[in-house]
This record gives C-alpha cells, sequence and structure tokens, in this order.
C-alpha cells in the first residue's frame, strides 16, 4: 500500500466517502505524497510523454505563435508571459528561444511560471534560469498585459463525477470496501447538466477548470491579452467517463496506487469556451492540434531540422501533428481580448 493510500483510508474513516476531485487532488498534489510534488513524471524512462519533451518544434511554433500575438497586442514594453504547469520548462525554453526573431519580443517578455510541484520548479531554474518568477496559481501573478500559455495543464485539474441511474442523480465518490479503496455512489440533489435521464450516463464537471478559465478571461478583459490551451479532450460537452490514470506509459486502474499514477480527465472545451467568454474573452476554436501545427509551420520546420537531425525530425512531425497520433486528439483553443482580431490560425466563427 502507498502512504498516500493509508492516509486516504484514514480520511475516509473518519470523514466518510471523498469525492473525486478531492482524491484526484490529493493523488496529484498532496504536498508530501502527491505525485507531481515528488517526481519527474515525463519522458521515456517516466510515466508519460508531453508534446514539448517529443520536439523543440512545440515549443517552438508556439513561441512564434505568442510573439505574433505581443505584436497584435501592440508589442507592449512590458508583458506577462505566463505559463501555467511548465513541467520541466521545455516549452517555455524552445518559445524564447524562437521568439527572437520578432525584435523586442523577448525583451518585453516577463515570464511567470504557475507551477505547485517542487521538484518540477527546480528543473524549470534549471532550464531557464533564475529570471523568472515562480507562483502557486494564476491569482499570485501581477496584472498587466498577459499572453498565457497551458498545455496539458486543464487536464490535471481536478473533476467530479455524476451519475444518472433511472432519473436519480449519484456523485461518484472514493469510499472503502473489502478489498480497499472502492468507488460508490452518493445520492445527490438534481445538479447535473443532464435531466432526468432514461439509462446510465456519467456527467463530469470541472467547476476548478472552468473558475481558472474565467480568470483568465478577467486578466485579458481588463489588459490587453491572449491565452493558448492545449490538451486531449473533446469539442463538445458530452456524458462519459474519462477520468484516467497512467503510469509508465500504461492505463491502470484510477484506485491502483494513488500517488504514483498521473490521474487526469479530457478536457470539455465546450465548458472552458463557455467560462472564457462569460468571463468577457473572444474565444476562438478550438481547432486540432495537427491543424495548429500544420498552419503555424511544422512541415517546414520539421524539413530544416531534419537538414541537420535525419528522420528523428519527420518522425516528431508525425507524432504531433499526425491524425491517428496526437494531431487529432488534441485540440488547441486560444482566447483574447475583445478588442484584438482573430489570431491566427483560428478562423472567424
Ligand atoms: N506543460 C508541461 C507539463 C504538463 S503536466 C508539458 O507539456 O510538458 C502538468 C503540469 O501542471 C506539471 O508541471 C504539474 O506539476 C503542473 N500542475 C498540476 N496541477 C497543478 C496546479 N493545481 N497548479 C499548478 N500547477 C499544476
Amino acid at each position: 500500500m502507498t502512504p498516500l493510500e493509508k492516509l486516504l483510508r484514514q480520511m475516509i474513516e473518519q470523514e466518510g466517502p471523498m469525492r473525486l476531485d478531492r482524491y484526484m487532488g490529493l493523488c496529484l498534489g498532496h504536498p508530501q505524497y502527491g505525485y507531481y510534488m515528488t517526481r519527474d513524471p515525463f519522458g521515456e524512462t517516466g510515466d508519460f510523454v508531453t508534446a514539448p519533451e517529443i520536439s523543440q518544434m512545440f515549443g517552438e511554433l508556439i513561441g512564434i505563435w505568442c510573439a505574433t500575438q505581443w505584436q497584435a497586442m501592440g508589442s507592449p514594453k512590458k508583458f506577462n508571459l505566463i505559463e501555467l504547469g511548465p513541467g520541466r520548462g521545455t516549452l517555455m525554453a524552445d518559445a524564447l528561444r524562437a521568439g527572437k526573431v520578432m525584435p523586442g519580443f523577448v525583451p518585453a517578455a516577463h515570464v511567470h511560471l504557475v507551477e505547485t510541484s517542487p521538484v518540477l520548479r527546480r528543473m524549470q531554474k534549471e532550464r531557464l534560469g533564475a529570471a523568472v518568477a515562480w507562483h502557486d496559481s494564476l491569482a499570485e501573478v501581477p496584472a498587466g498585459a498577459a499572453i498565457i500559455i497551458a498545455n496539458e495543464f486543464f487536464d490535471a485539474i481536478p473533476i467530479r463525477q455524476f451519475e444518472w441511474r433511472q432519473g436519480h442523480c449519484f456523485e461518484r465518490c472514493v469510499g472503502l470496501g473489502e478489498g480497499g479503496l472502492t468507488i460508490g455512489l452518493a445520492p445527490v440533489k438534481d445538479i447535473c447538466a443532464i435531466e432526468a435521464a432514461e439509462e446510465t450516463l456519467v456527467i463530469e464537471e470541472a467547476g476548478a477548470r472552468n473558475a481558472i478559465a474565467a480568470e483568465i478571461a478577467a486578466r485579458i478583459n481588463t489588459a490587453p491579452g491572449a491565452a493558448l490551451i492545449i490538451d486531449y479532450g473533446h469539442v463538445r460537452s458530452a456524458p462519459g467517463d474519462t477520468l484516467q490514470a497512467v503510469r509508465q506509459h500504461r492505463f491502470v486502474d484510477v484506485l491502483d496506487r494513488p500517488g504514483e499514477a498521473d490521474l487526469t480527465a479530457h478536457v470539455d472545451f465546450e465548458a472552458l469556451s463557455r467560462a472564457l467568454s462569460a468571463g468577457g474573452a473572444s474565444v476562438h476554436g478550438p481547432i486540432t492540434q495537427g491543424e495548429f501545427l500544420r498552419a503555424m509551420g511544422i512541415a517546414e520546420r520539421a524539413r530544416a531540422l531534419g537538414a541537420r537531425s535525419g528522420a528523428a525530425a519527420e518522425e516528431a512531425r508525425e507524432r504531433l501533428a499526425g491524425e491517428a497520433q496526437m494531431g487529432n486528439l488534441f485540440k488547441v483553443l486560444a482566447a483574447t481580448s475583445q478588442d484584438l482580431a482573430v489570431p491566427y490560425p483560428f478562423v472567424q466563427a
């Protein structure tokens, strides 16, 4: 039994079944035993690989997008370049290097990283130097013009799950059964979005994610700004259980070895768009990661890199943008201040 599981069992014994968002939050972020707090999870020897770790092209093309947005914002002499959940700092390092092609962009950027993991903060510092600032939440970042990037951040923000069974709504909670941790149903008043379904349906609710989206919107509503959100998920809200645990590149049970697997749920881009719009931001997309990267010139960049590094660049392009790989599952959503033009490569809705 992992030390976190021991703790969770004690908590459930004392307080009763635990909501999934609390379980997910403790599994990922418990100060002592949380998954992200104790390790570097990325890479072939870790648990999963993210786009910036596949190839420098990913961060570079995002850097070019940010530089173009900065120009669209009137090239402010000073602005906050904010990344939510920056992992090893690879995306930011690649973006800043590529952003040098736009005169004035990098000197104007004050880099702010929103990161809760001390292990990853150390890696980010090694990568990016000390001239960046760290924060536990977006609310702590100083106000002002901002460009905000979030790659595979929202999927790690906890969700709740509700289950409709024959017209009754229950919340899925983690309880204690004979064999240890188990998922149980707690009756709730009808707070799910879908009315009295006949069949059994699981509905996910991501209040914490939507609250962060609302904060992003508030920020770019009061000062010039743009945000780019990349994650796996669905374009339209739909019922379904998308909570998943991954350890060493394999799916495992979400209750298996708590604190030692990455727990995520797919991002509901429709809900996220709604929260951004309600907060006063203009929302663009989502488009697929493949569409975004192709429009930003990944084919040309892969050819240029390939001339030096051979087939690896072409393989990476296929992994990032290929329809059967990350290209379709991952979506890219942008939000901008209302007075800014629709950012390339998004089109007017
Ligand atoms: N963007 C990176 C890492 C994605 S993994 C990449 O693409 O490689 C998720 C990241 O979000 C990690 O850096 C993790 O420590 C961070 N994170 C998870 N929950 C967080 C929270 N509630 N607040 C801030 N950062 C969080």
